[in-house]
């Protein structure tokens, strides 16, 4: 059953679902959010007079325009682009660019309305944005991925402003692609402005560890919350969907804390290798030769490739969920729990359904949500504009332990949050209810904005 909204709560949704039409994955998002905060509107009634929650839910600027390209035959393709600053009381727009045919509207604005609270709970001082494309990398020549992230960047770079709004990666968008971006920004702008974008390679302003750190963090999360049920990854095994840069670096830190991860994907199929995975080789076929992951099978005899399976149909104590949104339904959920499945960390953002969501909670089980599971990505992004500002580049041991404290430290107000609104255990509570008071009273300090 959905869970129902205080009758004010509801009003604020309806209102989103008016001004918002269509946009599927932008009113769960919101709805996910309003679904927790009527405690904190009974505690703090100047949020409600001054209409905070109606105004976070309205982005503060949405820029959407055409990106001309031509492809290596000359032809003329056009995509849509779009960045939509939704708020910053806490500092610039922040947040990545997401290249994918599925991209809309909605989706920039599910993940956008998500980086507010994410980024808030980071405890660092940035505001939450999101931007991407409807253009879809795959098959593309590097020749014309360079073009469509020159066309892109000529509308968008002034827009952009490393004390305004500060892109990075997201699905579809890494290191080359931020180079092409930047190398434009630069070209245009005239000026080396590193804090502009981050994710930047290590030679150019790019810090170390952000490549890891979003599935790093995760993992961390992950532990923290095992940690307060007495229990550690050490032995568990693990089950990881995806294989882009959050799973595979997930991966890379489960392994490292003793855990085992038996199934990786994509969105093609599904690898089960009972042994467990083999990083290197997960590593070489997706970062450097950009192949499909059933190629693995073809290396690795007795893995497994199971073309359009479903990963959480396999067994495992510990599941991070590293691909994208909506990836985890309630069977999946159900599946999980009633096959011993103890913890569930998000790497992706909104991979769990409203219902799934629901089951684990119902069950007991630790399950942490993206917008607080998955921040030490941002985080790091944020690392990075701190080396930028003081021309400073950091050792990858000092930038790690500086992601791993602020994922225990984001546990840890998550925890207690929960516990403070009589939800202990919750962190989809802990999480928006914390991330929500941080920029709600930023705003009410800064008058009507
Ligand atoms: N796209 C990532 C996220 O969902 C990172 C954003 C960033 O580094 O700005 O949080």
């Amino acid at each position: 059953m959905v869970p129902s909204l205080d009758e004010k709560l509801e009003l604020i949704y309806q209102e989103v679902l008016h001004r918002n039409p269509g946009e599927a994955e932008f009113h769960q998002a919101v709805r996910e959010v309003l679904e927790t905060l009527g405690p904190v509107l009974g505690k703090y009634p100047e949020f409600a007079d001054r209409k905070i929650i109606q105004r976070i839910c309205e982005p503060e600027r949405q820029i959407i325009f055409r990106v001309p390209w031509q492809d290596d035959k000359g032809e003329v393709h056009i995509n849509r682009a779009f960045r939509v600053e939704f708020n910053s009381a806490l500092g610039p727009y922040k947040g990545g660019m997401r290249f994918h045919p599925s991209v809309y509207l909605g989706i920039i604005k599910f993940l956008g309305f998500e980086q507010i609270f994410k980024n808030a709970l980071t405890g660092m001082p940035i505001g939450g944005g999101k931007g991407g494309s409807d253009f879809d990398p795959k098959g593309k020549s590097s020749d014309e991925i360079m073009r469509f992230c020159q066309s892109l960047m000529t509308e968008l770079y002034r827009h952009l402003g490393e004390y305004t709004d500060v892109p990075a990666g997201d699905i579809g968008v890494g290191q080359r692609e931020i180079g092409y971006m930047f190398g434009q920004y630069k070209r245009i702008t005239n000026k080396y402005e590193s804090g502009v974008l981050t994710g930047k390679g290590l030679a150019w302003g790019g810090s170390r560890a952000r490549t890891e750190a979003t599935g790093y963090g995760t993992v961390y999360f992950a532990q923290e919350m095992l940690k307060t049920r007495g229990e550690s990854l050490d032995g568990k095994t693990c089950v990881v969907s995806g294989s882009g840069n959050v799973a595979i670096y997930a991966i890379e830190k489960i392994m490292q804390l003793g855990g085992k991860v038996i199934a990786c994907s994509d969105s093609n199929g599904v690898i089960l290798d009972e042994e467990g995975l083999d990083l290197e080789l997960v590593k070489r076929i997706k970062e450097v030769d950009r192949r499909r992951i059933s190629t693995y099978a073809q290396s690795r005899k007795h893995a497994v490739y199971r073309d359009g399976g479903n990963i959480w149909a396999i067994p495992c104590q510990v599941a991070l969920p590293c691909a994208t949104q909506n990836e985890l339904n309630g069977k999946d959920a159900r599946n999980l729990v009633k096959q011993g499945c103890i913890a569930v960390s998000e790497g992706a953002n909104m991979p769990t359904t409203p219902e799934g969501i629901r089951i684990f909670l119902d069950a007991g089980i630790a399950y942490g949500p993206g917008k607080a599971a998955n921040a030490a990505g941002v985080a790091t992004s944020a690392l990075e504009m701190q080396q930028n500002a003081s021309r400073d580049s950091w050792t990858f041991q000092y930038t790690e332990h500086r992601l791993h404290q602020i994922m225990v430290d984001i546990h840890k107000t998550c925890h207690e949050t929960a516990e403070e609104f009589g939800a202990p255990g919750n962190y989809v509570i802990g999480a928006n209810i914390a991330g929500f008071l941080k920029v709600a009273r930023a705003m009410v300090a800064m008058g009507l904005i």
